[in-house]
C-alpha cells in the first residue's frame, strides 16, 4: 500500500461514465476538490456505446414544437409501461428532474436530431414524442459535456486517475471515509475523502454474477461495455452492507447478434434483425428449436414479445426466409446490406443457407428438420388462402419458395442490469435495514435499471436518470464541501 494521492479531497467520484462526469463537473462548479478514480484508459462509460436516447416531459425543446406534457405525465406513462415496477419515489425523482437535464443539455449546444422528441417503437412507445437523441447517440452526449469535465481538470478541481480500480470501501466507526483502489499499474492506494459517490455503473457484462441474483435469468448475451461488471456495488456490499435491491426484475431486449457464437457477447453497433414491424413489416418468418412459429411476428408491442422470448430455451429463435425476401425491401439485420445476409450465410456462424428446409435445419444443427418443413409449408398454404393468421399477424405474406432458403439466430439480449444499491432520494446509499450509510452515494445504472425503468424497457429512462442523478449528487456535494447544509440530505 503507498501513501495515496495529494488530497486531501472533499470527494471521491468512482467511474468517470455517464452519472460521474456529471456528478465531478457539478460538484467541482461549486469549489469543491474531486478525485475521480476510472478503471479503464478513458472517460465515457457506456456513453461510447450506449444508444443515448433520453426522455423528459415539459422540455423546452418539447413546447417549441407544441407538444403539451409533464414530469407527471412522464410519471404516470412510466408507471403505465413498466406495469407499476418501479421504485416509485426514485423514478418520480428521475421524471422530476429530467426536464431540467434536457434543457441543460439544449442550453449547451446538444445536436438533438431533428425529427425528435418523437416516440419510439423499439419499445413500449410514449402516449407523447418524448424521446430525444443525437445522431451519433452517446457519443454526442459525452462531447456536449466534456467541455465543462476539461474546465474543472484545467481548474485542478478534478484530478483523474486512469487505469484506478475501485477494489474496497474504507469505513471506519460505521462512516465510509474512502476507498481503496489499484493501479495505476501494480500500486494499490487508499484515497480519503468525506464523501464517496459511487458511480461505477451495473454489471451486465458480469456472466456469472449476473445469473446468481437473477434466478431464471438465462444465459447472458451482453451489449454492455467489458468494464459494467459490479465493482461498486461488490465493494459496497462488502464494505458497508449496502442493500441490494430489484434484481429479480428481468426482461431481455428481443433481439441480438451473438458474436462470436458462444461467447456471450454481441455487438449493438454492428446490427440487430430489424424485428420491430412499425418500422420493418416482416417478409420473414420466426420459429422455434422445433421449427414452429411460436409469435406474431408483426405485433406492435414490444413488450409482450420480451415476454414470450422469455419463455423459450436459451432464449433463441430463427428468423426463416427465402432468397427472394433479401432484395425485396430493407436488410433483416439493421447496418447490413443485403450483400452482407448473404456474406454471413456463406460463413455460418449466425446465418446458415440450403437449397431446401430440410437441409437448412440441419445445417443449423438445432432446428427441427420435419417441424420447418411443415411450418412452411403451413404458412404458404396461409397466404395462399389470405388468413387468418392463428397468431394473429396481419402481414400474410410473402411465400417461402425461393430457394437458397435461410435461417439468422436471433438471441435476446441484455442491456442494462436491473438490481443495485439501495438508495434514497437523497442518492444516499442505504444498508440492509434502510439506513443511510455516513459518506456513501451512488447514482446511475448502480442504483439498478429496476429503480427508474422498472421490469421493462421505458424510453430514455436510464441515462437521462443517470446524468440527472450524477448532477443532483454532484450539486449536493459540492454544496457540503462549501459550506452550506445539503440540500437533500434527509431522507425520502
Ligand atoms: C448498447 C446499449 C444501449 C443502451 N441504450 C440506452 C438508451 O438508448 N437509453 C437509455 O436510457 N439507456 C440505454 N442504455 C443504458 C444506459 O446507457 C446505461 O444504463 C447508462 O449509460 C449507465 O451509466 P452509468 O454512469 O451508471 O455507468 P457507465 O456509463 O458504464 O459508467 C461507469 C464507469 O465506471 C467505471 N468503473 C467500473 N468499475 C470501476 C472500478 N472498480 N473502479 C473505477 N471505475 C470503475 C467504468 O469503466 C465506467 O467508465 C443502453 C445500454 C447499452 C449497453
Amino acid at each position: 500500500m503507498n501513501g495515496g494521492r495529494s488530497g486531501p479531497w472533499d470527494a471521491i467520484v468512482v467511474g468517470a461514465g455517464t452519472a460521474g462526469i456529471p456528478c465531478a463537473v457539478e460538484a467541482a462548479a461549486r469549489g469543491a476538490r474531486v478525485l475521480v478514480l476510472e478503471k479503464a484508459e478513458r472517460i465515457g462509460g457506456t456513453l461510447w456505446v450506449t444508444g443515448g436516447h433520453l426522455s423528459g416531459g415539459g422540455t423546452r425543446r418539447q413546447r417549441e414544437r407544441g407538444i403539451v406534457d409533464s414530469p407527471q405525465a412522464h410519471y404516470e406513462d412510466v408507471l403505465r409501461v413498466s406495469h407499476d415496477t418501479v421504485v416509485p419515489e426514485i423514478a418520480r425523482l428521475a421524471c422530476e428532474e429530467a426536464p431540467h437535464t434536457l434543457d441543460w443539455l439544449d442550453e449547451l449546444g446538444f445536436p438533438w436530431e431533428p425529427e425528435t422528441p418523437a416516440l419510439v417503437y423499439g419499445h413500449e412507445p410514449y402516449r407523447v414524442p418524448r424521446t430525444v437523441w443525437g445522431a451519433n447517440a452517446g457519443r454526442d452526449i459525452l462531447e456536449t459535456i466534456r467541455p465543462l469535465w476539461d474546465e474543472q481538470v484545467a481548474a485542478g478541481r478534478i484530478e483523474l486517475l486512469l487505469g484506478a480500480r475501485l477494489t474496497d470501501l474504507v469505513v471506519e466507526a460505521g462512516a465510509v471515509v474512502g476507498v481503496r483502489a489499484e493501479g495505476p499499474g501494480s500500486a494499490v492506494a487508499e484515497h480519503r475523502a468525506p464523501a464517496v459517490a459511487l458511480t461505477a455503473g451495473g454489471y451486465t457484462a458480469a456472466h456469472d454474477f449476473y445469473p446468481s441474483v437473477t434466478p431464471g435469468s438465462p444465459r447472458l448475451v451482453s451489449v454492455a461495455p467489458h468494464s459494467s461488471t459490479g465493482d461498486g456495488i461488490h465493494a459496497a456490499r462488502r464494505s458497508s452492507g449496502a442493500g441490494f435491491r430489484g434484481a429479480e426484475k428481468f426482461l431481455p431486449t428481443a433481439f441480438g447478434i451473438e458474436r462470436p457464437p458462444g461467447s456471450g457477447r454481441s455487438d449493438f453497433w454492428d446490427g440487430w434483425p430489424a424485428v420491430v414491424a412499425h418500422f420493418r413489416p416482416p417478409r420473414e418468418i420466426y420459429v422455434n428449436d422445433a421449427g414452429l412459429r411460436f409469435l406474431n411476428e408483426d405485433d406492435e408491442s414490444p413488450h409482450r414479445r420480451e415476454e414470450v422470448i422469455m419463455e423459450l430455451p436459451d432464449n433463441r429463435w430463427w428468423i426463416v426466409f427465402d432468397e427472394a425476401a433479401i432484395d425485396a425491401g430493407d436488410p433483416v439485420v439493421n447496418f447490413w446490406s443485403h450483400e452482407r445476409v448473404r456474406e454471413e450465410a456463406r460463413r455460418g456462424e449466425v446465418v446458415w443457407r440450403a437449397d431446401t428446409l430440410e437441409e437448412l435445419a440441419r445445417a443449423t444443427g438445432v432446428i427441427d428438420p420435419v417441424g420447418l418443413v411443415e411450418t412452411v409449408a403451413g404458412w404458404n398454404a396461409l397466404v395462399e388462402r389470405g388468413g387468418p393468421d392463428p397468431l394473429g399477424r396481419s402481414v400474410l405474406g410473402p411465400k417461402l419458395e425461393t430457394a437458397p432458403f435461410y435461417a439468422l439466430l436471433n438471441r435476446a439480449t441484455t442491456f442494462i442490469s436491473f438490481g443495485g444499491l439501495a438508495v434514497d432520494t437523497g442518492l444516499r446509499v442505504l444498508d440492509e435495514a434502510g439506513a443511510p450509510i455516513p459518506g456513501l452515494f451512488a447514482a446511475g445504472e448502480i442504483v439498478g435499471a429496476g429503480a427508474t425503468s422498472g421490469n421493462a424497457f421505458c424510453s430514455g429512462m436510464l441515462v437521462t436518470p443517470a446524468l440527472s442523478f450524477g448532477r443532483r449528487l454532484g450539486r449536493a456535494l459540492g454544496e457540503v464541501a462549501a459550506g452550506l447544509p445539503a440540500p437533500f440530505a434527509k431522507s425520502a
